[in-house]
């Protein structure tokens, strides 16, 4: 069981530059701190993330300071995406939605979310008053 104190524990924290080829992702709640662990597993290319819980900025996390925590999950997950393994459900139970800022040029890294509510819109960091929308 993946949790957030595992994700905090070996996060990077948020003042320093971020990873090249970054993506943010969104939780909602700490039950989605698994989430992230997936999908740099499913994702072999991406080597960080920048993790936001509910507001809070969490930090980068990089997928070998992942694996370091789960050496067995990371072995798992490796056969996971060559097909053929228990944990092919955890792989496909996580849709993340990918979100952008509608302004022109923005060097905001794409964010990814589960969740996309138009009532409580997600907000551009650097454009805050810009509402994020689905990437198309
Ligand atoms: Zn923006």
């Amino acid at each position: 069981m993946v949790t957030m104190e595992h994700l905090r524990s070996v996060a990077d924290p948020p003042d320093g530059p971020p990873p090249e080829g970054c993506v943010t992702m969104v939780l909602r709640n700490d039950c989605e701190a698994e989430a992230v662990v997936v999908y740099l597993a499913g994702h072999r290319s991406r080597r960080a993330v920048h993790v936001m819980l509910c507001g809070e900025d969490v930090g980068y996390v990089r997928r070998d300071r992942v694996y370091e925590l789960f050496p067995e999950l990371s072995k798992r997950l490796g056969d996971a995406v060559r097909g053929s393994s228990p944990l092919d459900p955890a792989l496909s139970a996580y849709r993340w939605m990918e979100l952008r800022c509608p302004e022109p040029q923005c060097a905001e890294a794409p964010v990814l979310s589960m969740h996309f509510d138009e009532d409580h819109p997600l907000r551009c960091r650097r454009h805050p008053g810009q509402q994020l929308r689905l990437d198309p």
